[in-house]
């Protein structure tokens, strides 16, 4: 093969080398061992047996599903009080995020969002040519005005998770509105509500009100999480007409599934199934916590957690990447975080009791064989 021209090859875009490709929850252990999954938030009780039905009766798989997911939409609205024309479907709300950046940042702009957020925002970032900025944590949680210091004039989106993943952290209502009220009416703030429905509705953070007044706001939600359908890929957001209008132009013409255009419109009116879901989380979530508490002077730390799952701390002689693989040789799956720049934490979601006591009582024997 000496003398071979060089064959030319296409060239990726330099923003995209830059890309490290999502890291998604594992469900099988070293060897491939198939373990119990407690690493991708993903709901224990599983789905709505209203919508494994309606997923059965979907209709005619040789035709194109409704490309703009009407009864879906109005369902969704009638249950969150929202103007059905404002609410805009993507395949997972991953897709809307993804939009959300490409239709307001390019090459030059700035994307901000806080340390240890979402993954999948560097990523939205970087495919529009924008450049990733992140905000100092306080610890681990949301800082508003560590946030607000990194805005410059190049900023064009910020992105918040409430409750955060992988932290679970939550900011309160006036916490919300003071991160917006600081930014310019220019920059799109992305309220990214996917653990919004596990958070106790007394404490409503006002994502959706905030959508529906100000211009500059899209609030998404999804059902991958509390609904139980993360193989169909639904998600949505809401925001001010010209927002939801940009991003209807620029999503998948049939971004909606025929199955899952009628799940998600059975889930979404199956309202007894998210409400058994979100108190199950609240009750196995606390009793979890409350047994790593115990364990506070091996260094064990969960951090207080308003979502499906628990990031847990360890900074004492046991670490997380010794939990982690411990709880593989005991059959659970969870997920370690060192690319996250989080080797010192394990992120684990809430399954069954059964489950909880066992992964507590494993942790803690590790603990205590660490003496
Ligand atoms: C899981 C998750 C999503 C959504 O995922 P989809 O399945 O694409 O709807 C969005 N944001 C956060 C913070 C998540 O953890």
């Amino acid at each position: 093969m000496a003398n071979a021209p060089q064959t030319p090859a296409p060239k990726p875009k330099d923003w995209i080398l830059g890309i490290h490709a999502y890291v998604p929850g594992k469900s099988t252990g070293k060897d491939g061992q198939v373990l119990t999954k407690l690493s991708a938030n993903e709901n224990p009780l599983g789905t709505s047996a209203a919508a494994l039905e309606a997923r059965v009766h979907a209709g005619d798989p040789a035709r194109y599903p409704d490309p703009d997911s009407k009864a879906l939409r109005a369902a969704i609205a009638q249950v969150h009080g929202l103007d059905p024309a404002r609410v805009v479907m993507g395949t997972g709300s991953d897709e809307l995020l993804n939009l959300a950046a490409q239709a307001y940042a390019g090459p030059g702009d700035e994307v901000l969002y806080v340390r240890y957020g979402f993954s999948v925002y560097d990523i939205a970032a970087r495919r529009c040519g924008a450049v990733p900025v992140v905000a100092p944590d306080a610890d681990y949680g949301t800082d508003v005005d560590a946030l607000l210091a990194c805005v410059t004039e190049r900023t064009r989106v910020v992105f918040l998770a409430n409750p955060n993943n992988p932290t679970g952290s939550w900011l309160p209502r006036v916490e919300i509105a003071r991160l917006h009220a600081g930014l310019r009416p220019d920059i799109l703030l992305v309220l990214d509500g996917a653990y919004a429905e596990y958070v106790d509705p007394a404490l409503d953070d006002g994502a959706l009100s905030l959508a529906t007044s100000a211009p500059n706001v899209l609030a998404t939600r999804t059902f991958s999480k509390i609904y139980g359908l993360a193989g169909e890929r639904i998600g949505w957001g809401t925001a001010h007409p010209a927002v939801v209008d940009m991003l209807n132009r620029i999503r998948g013409p049939f971004n909606i599934s025929l199955t899952g255009q009628a799940a998600g419109l059975a889930a979404v009116q199956d309202q007894a199934f998210v409400e058994a879901s979100r108190s199950h989380n609240a009750q196995e979530r606390a009793r979890f916590v409350e047994k790593l508490e115990a364990l506070g002077n091996h260094g064990v730390r969960p951090l207080p957690s308003q979502a499906n799952f628990v990031l847990i701390l360890f900074e004492g002689k046991v670490t997380a990447e010794d939990v982690y693989t411990g709880l593989m040789d005991h059959g659970y799956i969870t997920r370690w975080l060192p690319g996250q720049g989080l080797p010192q934490a394990l992120r684990i979601t809430i399954g069954t009791a059964e489950q909880m006591d066992e992964i507590a009582a494993a942790i803690r024997t590790m603990c205590e064989a660490a003496k």
